[in-house]
């Protein structure tokens, strides 16, 4: 099997191959493995300048730490509060939240954000029949009908956009679960919201590893390196029309590594066409002294509105969130994303002006910027989907962020799932063989 692509998809992948049996070898276009899990050395800080959180919530990346020898321990995120874009700057996400959906829209944390009519319109919820808005389809549509649009772009438009990257007019209503069952036994959203949010610890949709995001790269690596898996870097795949080749039919496209082409048995793990970006976002890794940015302006970050080019989507605390050991010591690390491809002036530029603080590029100490698609022009693979092979000749699977979405714990769930189906696909084949 030939794994294309060293990514956590494709090492996650190549492991599960090897222990099905399989021969496996990984082809890597870069000069080092892991994409968009990186660690590097900022202001003597070891820092992950890729991915460096997950959501834990559906116990995925847990169970493949189980599996994998010498893995890292998950670290949860402290209990910090979130700040959000409202106006000119940023003011306290309020305490019982959903969403973004508050439980009390009258409360003077709320009303601040949203101003006193849209608070105002928001208490109607309270009144109004519980299956009121139930039948929306959207969590975005399930609000403006029960507490107002004010609500929803005031206070849900920055959490939404920033934690799932969307809309909430396009964010269907299961994504929060057990809101409408809450909402139809409490009669009421808010009370809903409170019913949910008291069982949830703040910040239980984040955490880390012991020693970052690159140790799970680190400890895959470790094991294909024990069960003799070659990972080849500095080489990439070439999606080619055969025809141009004198190969198969006009419309089929085939896979070529090093000007060869490869007959069959390939997992993809990369994306090979851009055909599913929907725009880019700047994630700047950022190293501040903490003088220049006051304690009564820290928590565990803010939640920008992210509604155009240049805005921020959101900028994370990570030195707040987790404890990143003595070399950060006086240091504010911050985890910056803003809307499109810009440079480090905008990501300090957007902070600035959602902080209210007088910050410019002289008042970094260090920082790493990169660049990250936007996976949301389709609609993305769920783990248990049937495996989709795509479009290129002898490929058995395709996975990764751009088939699963953008995200850690989505990429493991969907690479597992795939790789599973994989295995009893090949179990019944062999089956059927020896029956025959
Ligand atoms: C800067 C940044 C910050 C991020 N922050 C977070 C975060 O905090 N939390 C979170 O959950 N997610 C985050 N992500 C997203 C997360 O990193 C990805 O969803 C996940 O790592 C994707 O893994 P993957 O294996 O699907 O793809 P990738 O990691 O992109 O791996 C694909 C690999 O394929 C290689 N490749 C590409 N084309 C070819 C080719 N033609 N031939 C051979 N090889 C090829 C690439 O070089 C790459 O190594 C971030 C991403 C970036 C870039």
């Amino acid at each position: 099997m030939i794994v294309v692509g060293a990514g956590l998809a494709g090492l996650i992948a190549a492991r599960e191959l090897v222990l099905q049996g399989h021969e496996v070898q990984i082809v890597e276009s870069a000069d080092r493995a892991g994409g968009g899990i990186e660690r590097r050395e900022l202001a003597g800080i070891p820092l992950d300048v890729g991915a460096s959180w997950f959501d834990p919530r559906d116990g995925e990346v847990a169970s493949l730490l189980a599996r994998v020898t010498d893995a890292p321990t998950i670290v949860a995120a402290s209990p910090v509060r979130w700040w959000i874009e409202a106006g000119s700057s940023a003011l306290p996400l309020p305490h019982l939240t959903i969403e973004g959906v508050p439980a009390a829209p009258l409360s003077q944390e709320c009303v601040e954000i949203v101003g006193r009519g849209a608070a105002w319109r928001g208490m109607l919820d309270a009144v109004l029949p519980g299956p009121y808005g139930a039948n929306a389809a959207t969590l975005g549509g399930l609000v403006r009908a029960r507490m107002g649009d004010g609500i929803v772009e005031r206070l849900m438009v920055p959490v939404v956009r920033a934690t799932r990257g969307v809309h909430p007019d396009a964010l269907p209503i299961a994504a929060a679960t057990g809101l409408r069952h809450a909402l139809l036994q409490q009669n009421s959203l808010g009370r809903a919201v409170t019913h949910l949010a008291l069982d949830r610890a703040p910040n239980e949709h984040l955490a880390t590893l012991d020693g970052g995001m690159s140790t799970l790269v680190d400890a895959l690596l470790a094991e294909l390196d024990r069960f003799g898996v070659p990972v080849r870097l500095g080489c990439a795949v070439d999606p080619v029309a055969e025809a141009e080749d004198g190969r198969g039919h006009a419309s089929d496209t085939g896979l070529r590594i090093d000007g060869t082409w490869v007959d069959g048995n390939v997992v993809v793990a990369a994306p090979l066409d851009s055909s599913g970006i929907d725009g880019e976002s700047t994630v700047g890794t950022i190293v501040f002294d903490e003088r220049v940015v006051p304690a009564e302006h820290r928590g565990a970050g803010v939640l920008g509105r992210g509604d155009a080019d240049g805005r921020l989507r959101r900028a994370t605390e990570l030195s707040a969130l987790w404890s990143l050991g003595p070399p950060a010591a006086g240091r504010v690390v911050l985890r910056v994303e803003v809307v499109g491809r810009h440079d480090l002036a905008q990501l300090v530029a957007e902070v600035a002006r959602c902080w209210g603080l007088p910050l410019d590029e002289s008042s970094v100490l260090d920082a790493h910027v990169g660049v990250r698609p936007d996976w949301s022009a389709r609609p993305f693979e769920t783990p248990g989907d049937a495996v989709d092979v795509g479009p290129y000749r002898g490929v058995v699977a395709q996975i990764g962020a751009h088939r699963s979405g953008t995200g850690v714990h989505l990429v493991v769930a969907h690479t597992l799932s795939t790789m599973r189906q994989l295995s009893s696909a090949t179990a019944e084949g062999e089956r059927a063989g020896e029956q025959a």
